[in-house]
C-alpha cells in the first residue's frame, strides 16, 4: 500500500476569516510538508483560483474546497465541500445566498457589542478587518475586540461575547443542509461534516445529523481536525466506520497567531478508516 499523502484539507485565507492570501497559505502548506491541500473558505469560491495557481507552481496537489454555514435546528454545522468545480452557477448562487444575509447579522452584533463594550463604530472597525467585504464574520468582530484591548485573544472574545448565549450572539438561518450538499454535489464535489467535537447536539441529535448526511449523499467525516481532543479523533473514526464514510483530515488553520495547529501538522489518519482523498483526482 503506497504511504498516506500528508493532506491537509481544511484551512482559510483573506478570503474568508484567515489572515493570510491564497498564495501565501500554499507557500506556508508546502512549506510545513503538505502533500494534498485543499483551500476552504467560508460560503466562498473566490480564493480558489490564486491558490490554485500557486499550488501548481510549487508542485502542490491541489483540491478546490469550500466550507458552506448550515442551520440544523437552533446550531450551526459547518460542511466542507471538496473536489467542487469553483465556478459552477448553482454552487455559485447557493453560496451567494448564505453570504447575503452577513451583513445584516453583523449589524446586530455590532449594535450589541457597543451596548457591551462601549467602544464605537463596531461595525466599521470589523470590516476593516475582512479582507471581503461580502463575507463578515465573528471572527473579525473578535479581531476588532482584541485590538481594542476588550480582551487579550480572539478565543476570549468568543467565549465572553460571540458564542450562543452570550450578549453579542445573533441567531441566525444558514442554508439548509439538504440545500448545501445539493449544492456541492451539483458542482461535482464530495461533501464532508467538518469538526463534529465541536456541536452542542446529545447522542439522539447527533445520530440523526449523521443519519440525515448520509441518505443525502455526504461522503465523508472530519476525525482529525485542529480541534479535536484525542477522545474526539477515537470517536469520530467510530463514527466513520460505523456510518460508512470516508474520513478527512484538515487543520482548520486561519492564522499563524491564532491556530493553535498549523498547517499539515496533525496526527495520521487512523489506518482502518478510508481517506476521502481516494475520492479526489
Ligand atoms: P461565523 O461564520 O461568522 O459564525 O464565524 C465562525 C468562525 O468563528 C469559525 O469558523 C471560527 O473561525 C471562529 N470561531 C468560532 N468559535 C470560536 C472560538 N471559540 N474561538 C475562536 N474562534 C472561533
Ligand atoms: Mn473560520
Ligand atoms: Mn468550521
Ligand atoms: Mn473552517
Amino acid at each position: 500500500m503506497p504511504a498516506a499523502p500528508n493532506a491537509d484539507l481544511h484551512c482559510h485565507s483573506t478570503v474568508s476569516d484567515g489572515t493570510l492570501a491564497p498564495a501565501a497559505l500554499a507557500h506556508r502548506a508546502h512549506g510545513n510538508g503538505v502533500q494534498l491541500w485543499a483551500l476552504t473558505d467560508h460560503d466562498e469560491t473566490g480564493g480558489l483560483a490564486e491558490a490554485g495557481e500557486a499550488a501548481l507552481a510549487l508542485g502542490l496537489r491541489f483540491v478546490p474546497g469550500v466550507e458552506i454555514s448550515v442551520s440544523v435546528g437552533a446550531q450551526t454545522v459547518h460542511i466542507v465541500g471538496l473536489g467542487i468545480d469553483p465556478t459552477h452557477p448553482t454552487l455559485l448562487a447557493g453560496l451567494a445566498q448564505v453570504r447575503s444575509g452577513r451583513e445584516l447579522r453583523a449589524r446586530m452584533m455590532a449594535r450589541s457589542l457597543e451596548q457591551q463594550t462601549g467602544l464605537r463604530d463596531v461595525y466599521l472597525g470589523a470590516a476593516r478587518h475582512a479582507g471581503n467585504p461580502t463575507l463578515i464574520s465573528r471572527t473579525h468582530f473578535a479581531r476588532f475586540l482584541v485590538e481594542h484591548g476588550i480582551c487579550g485573544n480572539t478565543h476570549e472574545v468568543f467565549g465572553r461575547f460571540l458564542t450562543p448565549g452570550k450578549p453579542g450572539y445573533v441567531e441566525h438561518d444558514w442554508a439548509t443542509l439538504q440545500d448545501a450538499l445539493g449544492w456541492i454535489q451539483a458542482a461535482g464535489g464530495h461533501a464532508v461534516i467538518a469538526h463534529p467535537g465541536r456541536y452542542r447536539f446529545n447522542s439522539t441529535e447527533e445520530l440523526a445529523l449523521f443519519t440525515s448526511f448520509k441518505d443525502m449523499g455526504g461522503a465523508g467525516v472530519e476525525v482529525m481536525t485542529g480541534s479535536h481532543s484525542a477522545a474526539d479523533f477515537r470517536k469520530y473514526a467510530g463514527m466513520a466506520l460505523a456510518f460508512n464514510l470516508r474520513a478527512s483530515r484538515g487543520s482548520d488553520f486561519h492564522s499563524p497567531q491564532e491556530s493553535r495547529c498549523d498547517l499539515g501538522q496533525l496526527p495520521p489518519l487512523p489506518a482502518d478508516l478510508a481517506p476521502i482523498w481516494e475520492l479526489l483526482h
